[in-house]
């Protein structure tokens, strides 16, 4: 494994008495292609110890409801089975995070956790880290496995746009996606451990733990890891192939995968070996495979480039650049030809069936296309008092109803609606110099009302 995706925090070293190794899976809720899973096991064997695999529920998680709740966890139920078969203890446990894994730590002689991108995700490694350093004697570790290139290997800076990033992921990635072993657990010895919940029930558990049900669980999607590879085999047969048609919203030619690459059930890794050894097989052309990777790879690390390297990166006022910020100063009181609300949006009553549709699509399933994404958040900025209440409401819907929501993905996309990663565009009202998007382009370059109608039968499901 490259040296790059490993943290030693602390290293003490062999420790006497100590009973197994813990790995506390948070961002990376799968069992392959996890380099943080990999490397606990192999910790376990240099022990000759049994691994315990501790995953927390913390059912206050800002933002999160039954929607979320229930797409994650199908995707822990499915681990659980897994676990066992291969000797591993794994437990779930409902609460908070320290309070959680502490009681566990007093008998462990390393603890393995996997990497988190976002602000909450860091400050829950710092806790741990925190009570960790105060009460146990242990080793302790973080690995990075959710972007294929470690993100400080392939900068330690903030790239300005896609054109500056590509080339550096370009020299790295291939060494990086072949740079994975699976490892097996010597010592499968299970552990007396039970932890809170079998989750036997899920929807159950959400109404128990007073999970908010206002969003209720998306109909088409399902998580786990079986879900993501269904959907990776069905992307790869059926739609790879057309994928130089995939920014057209009227077709489905797009993977589907950003839900599962949320939650970690699936690997960047996973997909692009899995794309690529495949390409030949069904004929796809080598342009689509480009096309493919220029998403997953360039895209979205770039994505994940953002939030590491800016702390602010889900607030207005940090989101994008000078000549942005400049332009929307100029356009700040522009008159507004409408005005909506939340509610509005929520209910499908703007005057613009195209936004009323991507909404339907957003409500309903828990996805919307991503040229539709554009489309929709650039609508909310002309129909909003101000570019920090239209960039609060994009944000609030985006992580209401998106089963991918609250992802680097969510807060780079975000800001592109409001220049970054983008370039100035000839001036006009409202905008200013960010890019401009209506309906007529839609009408222009789509079929845009197969859209619409494949929208609306989403309510009659
Ligand atoms: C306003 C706005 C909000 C967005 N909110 C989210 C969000 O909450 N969560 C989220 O995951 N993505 C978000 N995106 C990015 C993008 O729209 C989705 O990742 C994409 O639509 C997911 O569909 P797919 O998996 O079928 O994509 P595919 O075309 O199959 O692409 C494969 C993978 O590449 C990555 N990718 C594709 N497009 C982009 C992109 N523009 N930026 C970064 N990575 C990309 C994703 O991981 C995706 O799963 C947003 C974009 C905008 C403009």
């Amino acid at each position: 494994m490259k040296q790059t995706r490993v943290n030693v925090v602390l290293d003490k070293g062999f420790i006497d008495q100590k009973k197994y190794v813990v790995y506390w899976m948070q961002q990376a809720q799968r069992i392959e292609y996890n380099h943080a899973l990999s490397y606990a096991i192999e910790e376990a064997n240099k022990y000759k110890l049994p691994l315990l695999v501790i995953f927390v529920i913390n059912p206050s998680f800002p933002g999160a409801n039954a929607r979320h709740f229930t797409f994650m966890l199908e995707g822990i139920q499915e681990l659980k089975n897994r676990f066992h078969l291969m000797g591993i203890t794994f437990i779930i446990k409902v609460g908070p995070i320290v309070d959680s894994i502490s009681p566990y730590l007093h008998d462990a002689i390393s603890l393995i956790m996997d990497y988190g991108y976002l602000k909450i995700q860091k400050k829950w490694r710092e806790d741990v880290l925190a009570d960790v350093q105060e009460n146990h004697h242990i080793n302790a570790v973080i690995v990075e496995t959710d972007l294929v290139v470690s993100f400080a290997t392939t900068t330690n800076k903030l790239m300005y746009s896609a054109r500056t990033i590509r080339p550096l992921l370009h020299k790295l990635y291939l060494d990086y996606c072949h740079d994975y072993q699976e490892i097996e657990l010597e010592h499968k010895t299970l552990l007396p451990f039970t932890g809170d919940t079998d989750l036997v029930d899920i929807s159950d558990f959400i109404q128990k733990n007073n999970i908010d049900r206002s969003v209720f669980p998306s109909a088409i999607y399902h998580g786990g890891y079986q879900e993501a590879v269904k959907t990776l085999n069905r992307f790869i047969c059926t739609r790879l192939h057309y994928y130089h048609l995939s920014s057209d919203p009227s077709n489905s030619f797009t993977s589907t995968l950003s839900m599962y690459l949320h939650f970690g059930q699936i690997s960047t890794i996973e997909i692009i070996n899995t794309v690529t050894d495949s390409a030949l097989v069904y004929g796809i052309p080598q342009s689509n495979i480009d096309q493919f990777i220029e998403q997953i790879l360039v895209r979205r690390e770039l994505a994940f480039n953002f939030v590491s390297y800016q702390p602010e990166y889900d607030s207005f006022e940090f989101c994008t650049d000078k000549w942005a910020y400049e332009t929307m100063q100029v356009h700040l009181y522009d008159e507004r030809e409408y005005i909506y609300t939340i509610k509005d949006y929520e209910e499908f009553k703007t005057h613009d069936k195209y936004f009323n549709a991507a909404m339907k699509e957003m409500v309903y399933t828990g996805f919307m296309h991503n040229y539709m994404r554009m489309y929709w958040a650039k609508k909310i900025v002309e129909w909003s008092h101000s570019y920090i209440s239209a960039y609060e409401t994009i944000k609030y819907l985006n992580d209401k109803y998106f089963i991918d929501g609250r992802d680097p993905n969510s807060y780079a996309g975000i800001a592109w609606i409001f220049g970054k990663h983008d370039r100035a565009w000839t001036e006009r009202p409202i905008f200013g110099k960010l890019r401009y998007m209506n309906a007529n382009g839609l009408k222009r370059k789509f079929d845009i009302d197969e859209y619409v109608k494949k929208c609306d039968k989403y309510l009659k499901k």
